[in-house]
């Protein structure tokens, strides 16, 4: 079977029976953090920032796609980190 990945993030998802498709981190929303930068997708959704106790927000929900067609999405709805 072809690998699924996040067309947000483009990191590889998987099945979790219950939950759908996640991260490899366990999240099924990305967050980050207002004040320094963290991103991350653990399970349960922290409330605050683990690096610096500050404010997280959603990033995006996972959105599994082919790998393949990760190519034909334009990169201007690729996000910016993907490229650091
Ligand atoms: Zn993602
Ligand atoms: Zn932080």
């Amino acid at each position: 079977m072809e690998e699924l990945v996040c067309q947000w993030c483009a990191q590889p998802l998987r099945w979790e029976p219950r939950r759908g498709w996640v991260h490899p981190e366990g999240g099924l929303y990305v967050m980050v953090c207002a004040s320094c930068g963290w991103r991350g997708a653990p399970y349960p959704s922290p409330a605050r920032c683990p690096q610096c106790g500050g404010e997280v927000l959603d990033d995006h929900c996972a959105r599994p796609i082919r790998l393949s067609d990760l190519r034909h999405v334009p990169p201007r709805d690729l996000p910016r980190w993907r490229k650091r």
